[in-house]
């Protein structure tokens, strides 16, 4: 048995519908699974009803973009109240500002001779989800880039410090903490690596960050370790997943795949109903 706390599917830049991801899930032998698109809840509903039919334990989730100067900082929420009118309000807000921000970007390319209309890009997503994996497939697609992760291109053009590289321009780390608390949920630092400064992380604790993501396929076994060393020091919950988008299998580790531990469920659970409680 396993459990796998971070998988994006189709209504961000995933491949994988939100009730596709559910039964992969199930075939998979998972206890549960959180589903953790980027910027959206949408995918909840149907992969809450599809856990509940087939007997799939599912969190709702979601991970918010957020940079600093850096660095990229990744919030996850988890167990977020989808009935919070305040979460629907700001995710509508982070749509927008995906969308603005895909236009920054195709500028910037355009200046570079890559010329991609942003009416193409917006066909890419799911009901007009936006943002850079969008932007790379239709960098492909018009023959501008080259897939596979060894050429770079990502990297080169769309990367923290690519040629075309624009910020996020939804909310600070610390508004995203603050957002997930307000939502219901519990937040937790996603992918820390090896960037994050611990001083960072402490005034995010200061905000009502719950957790870190210490398990995770970017980490190597001494970096998750220095993570579990580290949410131990300040009693921050412990959580991991494969960040599974679907796609090439040879570039990322599939469904359940990491070895995160059930006890990580059982945490976040815990953790969660006390904050609830206050
Ligand atoms: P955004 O949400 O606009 O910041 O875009 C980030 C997304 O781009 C990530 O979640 C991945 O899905 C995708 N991405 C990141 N690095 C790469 C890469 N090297 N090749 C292809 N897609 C990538
Ligand atoms: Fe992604
Ligand atoms: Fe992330
Ligand atoms: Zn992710």
């Amino acid at each position: 048995m396993a459990v796998d706390l971070h998988v994006h599917s189709n209504v961000s830049d995933g491949v994988y519908s939100p009730r596709e991801l559910v039964l992969m899930a199930k075939a998979k032998g998972l206890k549960a699974f959180a589903l953790t698109d980027h910027d959206s809840v949408q995918g909840v509903p149907s992969a809450l009803s599809a856990g509940d039919e087939v007997g799939v334990y599912v969190i709702p989730g979601v991970e918010l973009s957020t940079d600093i100067e850096d660095a990229e900082v990744h919030i996850l929420g988890f167990y977020i109240d989808m009935s919070s009118t305040c979460l629907h309000e700001v995710l509508a807000t982070l749509k927008e500002r995906r969308r603005e921000r895909t236009a920054k970007i195709l500028h910037h390319l355009k200046a570079l001779g890559i010329d991609i209309p942003l009416d193409y890009v917006l066909t890419l997503g799911k009901e007009g989800f936006t943002g850079r994996s969008q932007i790379f497939k239709a960098m492909v697609n018009l023959g501008f880039a080259r897939p596979e992760k060894r050429y770079g291109d990502f990297e080169k053009y769309l990367g923290k410090k690519g040629l075309a590289y624009v910020e996020h321009h939804g909310l600070s780390p610390k508004e995203a903490v603050r957002f997930i608390r307000d939502s219901g949920g519990a937040p937790v630092l996603a992918h820390p690596g090896t960037h994050i400064p611990h001083g960072f992380i402490d005034e995010l604790i200061d905000f009502g960050l719950e957790g870190i993501e210490a398990y995770h396929p970017t980490h190597s076994n001494e970096t998750t370790r220095k993570w579990l060393e580290f949410a131990k020091s300040r009693n921050l919950i412990v959580t991991g997943g494969s960040d599974f988008h679907g796609g090439n299998p040879a570039d990322a580790p599939g469904l359940g795949s990491l070895p995160v531990p059930d006890s990580t469920v059982i945490c976040l659970t815990q953790r969660w109903l006390e904050i609830q409680a206050v």
